[in-house]
């Protein structure tokens, strides 16, 4: 028997009523989440395992998304990751309808105060300033807080001499913070000229979906452009544009692999390759900076 139809026969072929609920009729016999089916695939697969293959299924190598923390942590040598200002948040002051509310949600969902975590971390033994934006932060969307936390890494970078490894991902601008959202666009873009300007690395690594905002920004402004196996990367998404130019989109458009043809991407990276790749490149560029 496969494993797939082990799994299956353990969770869906269960009496109806022990998927239901437990003994006392209350608590589930299955615990929630136990399992998970791929996106791409429709394998079934378990949700610890999935976990212990950097949510990439071990099926058919779809990267499922990650939360930011548990990216960087991976990248960082003994997973010593060092967080950096963590006090800059999004002013809860704004007016916007539901804004409030829509941070609250965010922030119980992801654990995470604001949408993007930077910090320091060793990649190979070379201190390296890192960034990563989280999926379940109202899907990556930039704000004052997300743009200034970026901002602040490439300054920080620059000054100790530090090369910068930043994971987009992105649905566009936070458009709930009006244009100071839009402002983070050339904020970031310029820091990134700064650390540019003082002859450092930056490897962007786009994730999937990287869009928007973010895109027409620093995510395209690296020296390196990496990109996770099919993510979808552009700036408006597909649908939008064929709503708009009336015309069928050819197959693959916007993914990893057609911007690679196209010479918008330099490399795909699978997830666990990402710290071997990336860490041989920056061993590269820098010489080390102990
Ligand atoms: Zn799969």
């Amino acid at each position: 028997m496969g494993f797939e139809d082990t799994i299956r026969k353990i969770f869906f072929r269960k009496p109806k009523n022990a998927l239901e609920g437990g003994a006392d009729g209350n608590k589930p016999a299955v615990p929630e989440k136990v399992s998970v089916r791929c996106d791409k695939c429709r394998a079934i697969l378990i949700s610890s395992e999935l976990d212990n293959n950097m949510k990439v299924c071990p099926k058919c190598g779809y990267h499922f998304k990650i939360g930011a923390r548990e990216r960087l942590i991976a990248l960082c040598d003994d997973g010593e990751f060092t967080e950096m200002f963590a006090d800059v948040v999004a002013e809860s002051g704004d007016d916007f309808p539901g804004y409030a509310q829509k941070l609250d949600k965010a922030r119980a969902e992801s654990g995470e105060i604001e949408g993007v975590i930077a910090g320091v971390g060793k990649i190979n033994g070379i201190y390296t300033a890192m960034f990563a934006i989280d999926y379940r932060f109202i899907m990556g969307s930039m704000g004052y807080a997300v743009g200034e936390r970026i901002t602040r890494i490439f300054e920080y970078a620059t000054l100790h001499r530090y090369p910068v490894v930043g994971f987009a991902l992105s649905g566009g601008a936070r458009m709930q913070e009006g244009i100071t959202s839009l402002m983070q666009m050339a904020k970031t873009s310029a820091a990134v000229g700064r650390h540019n300007d003082a002859g450092l690395l930056y490897i962007s690594v786009l994730t999937n979906p990287t869009t928007g905002g973010v895109s027409a920004s620093f995510a395209f402004l690296g020296d390196i452009i990496v990109a996770e196996p099919d993510a979808l990367i552009g700036f408006a998404g597909p649908r939008v544009i064929e709503q708009t130019t009336r015309q069928k989109l050819p197959a693959g458009f916007q993914r990893a692999e057609f911007l690679q043809q196209k010479g918008y991407v330099d490399l795909i990276v699978k997830r666990g390759d990402m710290k071997s790749k990336l860490g041989e490149i920056i061993a590269l560029h820098t010489g080390g900076n102990d």
